[in-house]
């Protein structure tokens, strides 16, 4: 699949269920969400057996857990079968497939209203190294 097609999964899930929150979505989607206290990572995805699962650092403020939230659900459209175990110490690697999470998660992002004046330094960088992602 190419990039374009996860911007475009990702503006048919906001059509689809009404919101780009990526925690509902991964709910409507059937993937759990479990919270951690991590000390590097930012989050993992895993598939064990077609049980999904997104494992989010709960350090993290608001909007980078949004983030990174997003980019995890993007790797569950991954044509990958079983006991996909992915783990992020950095979202920004090139290669194809962080890429593709990464408009996924662009897509979503900035899809939405953000409030400037509520972002930390952490969810700045992580969202202007998000913003090189977005197709449109
Ligand atoms: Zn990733």
């Amino acid at each position: 699949m190419s990039e374009e097609n996860f911007s475009r999964i990702a503006n048919n899930l906001i059509a689809t269920y009404g919101t780009n929150d990526p925690f509902k979505l991964a709910k409507y989607l059937n993937i759990q969400i479990v919270y951690l206290d991590y000390k590097a990572w930012l989050g993992l995805y895993s598939n064990i057996n077609g049980v999904r699962t997104i494992f989010i650092n709960n350090n993290l403020p608001k909007i980078s857990q949004d983030g990174v939230c997003s980019h995890e659900v993007g790797h569950s459209f991954q044509p990958f079968k079983e006991s996909v175990f992915m783990k992020e110490k950095f979202l920004f690697e090139n290669n194809r497939i962080e890429r593709e999470a990464n408009v996924f998660a662009a897509t979503l992002m900035f899809s939405r209203d953000i409030d400037e004046s509520e972002l930390t330094e952490t969810d700045k960088m992580l969202l202007r190294n998000l913003e090189k992602y977005k197709l449109y």
